[in-house]
């Protein structure tokens, strides 16, 4: 009984509910006793049972710490840590920073600021990254709930999960609240297949919550999709997630500035021609190059460790660069994650997306 009554709970969870229950236990035996100043005899502790009455109370007082650590950040991430969506930075930047650095200038003006951003776009084309960096840039904290883990943590409490995530955030204003994967929460009613339900009552929570946010608020929420055929479309709605922002697989302009973020803390060999590269990456997403060039080293890595005595290792690596042999190397082992298909489809739903707004 009790482990069905301990959804959501971690091992420190268990652990504090087993204590709490021993004190509860240890209370209702020998009530005269100060928990904290007396010494406890080992008579007293062979004759304590722990019922199941005290394992109730004990729960009543502890909340799944997936609950409790709504955890709210400031990420380290700027602009410069993102290659090349120039547009799409500009158009965060407006819509997000702007309303927090000139409210007055908004509120004059009569233009209305946005409650939430939809970005979609493939896996690994660097939707985090900016939500990351526009909530440092716009010096604001950041919270970010994933949502798979949403479902999962919060099993049965997804909607109290919801309500106590949007609290968290107007404490802590400004905020960026960043949902990453909301079509696992986020579909369209009825696509929710197997889930009794949940999935629509998050969507009703989270519309209530985008609904209740005061302008100007300083509440900004920023939702991720690599399916944005699939959200339901009151989500999207003017007044709710009504920015749609499409972060595309990079072009070869993009995918140079993405190389240059991912190559410029490494020792690179003067042979290493990252236009050509960039030419030859098509597909390539974000994450794709990232992985190009920690491949890249690792091989310089591993050619330098089997060839070098270990006793000057530590003299000598200040001599070792990453060589365009060594990205010929990854070049072979990386692939890219997207295909012209993809790009296509997310092109049309850009143009959908477009028409309806
Ligand atoms: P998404 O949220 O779109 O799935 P992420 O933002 O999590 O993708 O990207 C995964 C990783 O790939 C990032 O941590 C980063 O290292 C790299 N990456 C992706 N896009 C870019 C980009 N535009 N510039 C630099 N790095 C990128």
């Amino acid at each position: 009984a009790l482990a069905e009554n301990t959804h959501g709970f971690v091992g420190a969870d268990l652990e504090s509910l087993a204590k709490e229950s021993a004190m509860i236990a240890l209370r209702r035996f020998r009530p005269e006793l100060d928990l904290e100043a007396d010494e406890i005899d080992a008579e007293t502790l062979e004759r304590l049972d722990v019922t199941e009455d005290d394992f109730k109370k004990a729960l009543r007082g502890i909340e799944p710490s997936a609950l409790r650590e709504v955890f709210v950040e400031v990420p380290d991430i700027t602009w410069n840590d993102v290659g090349g969506l120039e547009g799409t930075k500009e158009r965060l930047r407006e819509t997000i920073q702007w309303p927090l650095d000139y409210p007055e200038v908004f509120e004059q003006m009569d233009v209305d600021s946005a409650k939430g951003v939809l970005l979609y776009g493939p896996p690994g084309t660097g939707k985090t990254l900016l939500a990351k960096a526009v909530a440092n840039e716009a010096e604001s904290n950041f919270i970010s709930v994933k949502g798979p883990e949403l479902l999962d943590k919060y099993v049965g409490e997804s909607e109290k999960g919801v309500r106590e995530i949007f609290s968290k955030a107007r404490e802590n204003a400004p905020t960026v609240v960043f949902f990453d994967e909301i079509d696992a929460i986020a579909a369209e009613r009825g696509q929710n297949t197997g889930d009794s339900g949940v999935g629509e009552r998050v969507v009703s929570q989270l519309l209530t919550e985008l609904d209740g946010l005061e302008e100007l608020e300083d509440v900004v929420v920023v939702a991720t999709t690599n399916r944005p055929d699939l959200i339901d479309s009151a989500l999207i709605r003017p007044g709710r997630l009504d920015r749609h922002v499409h972060v595309p697989v990079p072009d070869e302009d993009a995918r140079r500035k993405i190389l240059d973020v991912h190559t410029r803390d490494k020792p690179l060999a003067d042979d290493v021609d990252l236009d050509d590269i960039a030419a030859r990456t098509d597909n390539y997403v974000g994450a794709d190059l990232e992985a190009l060039a920690r491949e890249a080293s690792m091989n310089a890595t591993r050619e330098f460790i089997n060839s070098v005595d270990p006793e000057e290792a530590a003299e000598s690596v200040g001599n070792v660069r990453v060589t365009m042999a060594h990205f010929e190397e990854a070049l072979d082992e990386v692939v890219p994650s997207v295909t012209e298909e993809t790009k296509e489809q997310y092109e049309e739903i850009e143009q959908r997306f477009k028409r309806s707004e």
